[in-house]
Formats: structure tokens, sequence, C-alpha cells
């Protein structure tokens, strides 16, 4: 049985200690157990459950070759024996960890100028099928309702970890991407009503689009669940954060690499420059600019571990 055929246990989550005034708590999502795990780990996870129940023999999605959705997908795919379809856009395709570990899995991987991905994939999908496969499609990022029911179970590991250890989150951060990961997370703060304030540090995009994509997302999931929640408390919840984007995706700055070193440093614990360095450096100024004190505050640890060792070899 593959390791995926079992639910992993809830991810840990650990106490950092600071001199501050706020106790931080992390939330390991990169334990989780299989490919370097992340938030694309705990997605692809409901994607291939889709796929094993269904009648499927090829996967297709896309993403850069850095992305640590592709090499995911591009893993579990490899698990099963499936042949695994990825389309790159060449501006985004210099070779990296996970670009080095596609290729390990055996990946096809179509690069094209990022203007015709979409007309790529649609035209992989239509000859994939007429030679007679049946390919699963997978939105970048993981992307989607399924990614999104992620995270819904992940707010859920989070409550039930309160409630064991009798200690309340009054603000949850955590990199912010494609948004599918905090849709999610709001998700499951909207269900049960919880008064807390999460936090997305956008780590590209910017508002009002950014912002926008994360309350589609909330929208496409409840109304898929039949769950009538007002506009008004779902735009009150959904804070998107883009003033800690620096340089654009992937850019590191001395500052986040000071915080890749620290935490690395004094815990043990890998961030890299395009993620959850980043957001982890913005968590810090967002406290420091709200004059956030004597508070409880969960980061969310989405992975990226092999982008770590990127950042390594470049020089952190
Ligand atoms: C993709 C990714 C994110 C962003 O997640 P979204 O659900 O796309 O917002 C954050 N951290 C890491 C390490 C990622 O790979």
């Amino acid at each position: 049985m593959n390791i995926e055929g079992s639910r992993w246990t809830p991810t840990s989550v650990y106490k950092l200690n600071y001199n501050g005034n706020n106790q931080f708590f992390i939330k390991r999502e990169d334990l989780i157990p299989f490919s370097f795990g992340g938030n694309k780990a705990r997605k692809a996870f409901l994607f291939f459950h889709e796929i094993d129940v269904g009648d499927y023999d090829t996967v297709v999605t896309y993403g850069s070759s850095s992305s640590n959705h592709c090499r995911v997908v591009a893993n579990m795919a490899v698990s099963r024996g499936m042949q695994c379809v990825i389309i790159s856009a060449e501006e985004t395709s210099h070779p990296t960890c996970n670009s080095e570990m596609m290729r390990l899995f055996g990946a096809k991987i179509i690069t094209c100028p990022v203007k015709i991905v979409a007309q790529t994939i649609e035209a992989t999908l239509d000859e994939l099928r007429c030679k007679g496969k049946r390919p699963y499609f997978i939105q970048g990022g993981g992307h989607g309702n399924l990614g999104t029911q992620a995270y819904v179970d992940c707010y859920t590991e989070i409550r039930d970890y309160e409630q064991r250890y009798h200690i309340y989150f009054d603000y949850i951060f955590h990199a912010s991407g494609t948004g599918t990961t905090q849709a999610g997370l709001v998700c499951g703060q909207l269900i049960h009503q919880d008064e807390r304030r999460i936090v997305g540090i956008s780590i590209a995009r910017k508002n009002p689009r950014g912002r926008q994509v994360v309350i589609d997302s909330i929208h496409e999931y409840l109304s898929d669940k039949e769950m009538d929640i007002p506009t008004d408390q779902i735009e009150n919840v959904t804070e998107f954060v883009d003033t800690f984007t620096g340089d654009g995706y992937g850019h590191d700055s001395n500052e986040i690499n000071e915080t890749i070193r620290s935490m690395m440093t004094q815990y043990g614990i890998p961030l890299d420059s395009t993620y959850t360095g980043k957001a982890y450096t913005g968590m810090l100024k967002y406290i420091d600019q709200h004059g956030i004190q004597g508070k409880n505050i969960l980061f969310i640890h989405t992975g990226g571990t092999p982008l770590f060792f990127d950042n390594l070899e470049r020089g952190i």
C-alpha cells in the first residue's frame, strides 16, 4: 500500500521561544510524510484519492520549474505507475531541486511561452484523449474545491489541537499564493464561527485581485457545500496582505535571508525565500506594525523544503 493510502496523524505544532510579548507556534505542514510534504501534498492526497477511485491513467497539471505542486504530483503519479505531464512556461523553467525531482520521477515536461499555457493544456488533454488515454487534470497549485477542502481539514486539526492543549490562537499567519490554502482556512473559520484573524501574506499577487481570488474560492466552496454565509461576513474575515511581496514571485531580500538563517540556526526549521521565509518575515513586520501584543500566534509552515536547498546553493 502506498503511504498515502493511510491518513497521516495531524501535523505537529511547536512552540518557539521568543522574548517578546507574543507566544509563537508553528504548524509543520512541511512534515507531511510524502515527498517533502507541504500544502501541495495535503491537497494532492485529495486529488489522488479522486484519481484512485476514478478511471484515469494520466495526470496533467502545470507550474514552473520551482513548483512544489508539480514535484508532489509527479511523485504521487510515479508511485502509482501513472504517467504525469507537466506544462511549464519557458520563462520560468530554469533548473531547480524541484525540477530535478520532476525529471527523476519521469514526468513529461512540455514547455511553451507563458501566453499559450492555457492553449497548450487544452491541446495536450485533447491529444491524450485521441490516443485513448484517460487524463485527470489538476489546476496549478492544486487550486479548486478539493484544494480548499484540504485546508478546511487542516483548520479542523488546528481546532482539535486547541481543545486538547487548552490554547486559543488569536492569529493564524501563512504564505498565500493562489489563495486556496487561505480559502480553506477561512471556510473552516466561517463554518465554526470562530473569532480570530487569519492573515494571508501574499508572496506575489497584489490587491484587489489577490484577495478577490481568495473570496471567489470561498464562495465556490461554500456554494458547493450548500452553505449560506453572508458575503459581508466573508469579506470581513478575508485578510490578504500584499505589502510584503518585495520584488515579486521568487525574489529574496536581505531581510528574508536573515529570517531563513535565523530560523534554521535557532530551531532547525528550513524556510525558503519564495514562500515561507517571505511570509514569516512579513508576519513579524505585520505584528510590529499593528502593535500586536500578548497574543497566541500560529504560523503555518506550508512546506517547500526543496526551495530551501536552492537558496542554500545560491547563498543565503
Ligand atoms: C504553493 C505554496 C504556498 C501557497 O499556497 P496557495 O494555496 O497557492 O495559496 C505557500 N507555501 C508553499 C511552500 C507553497 O508551495
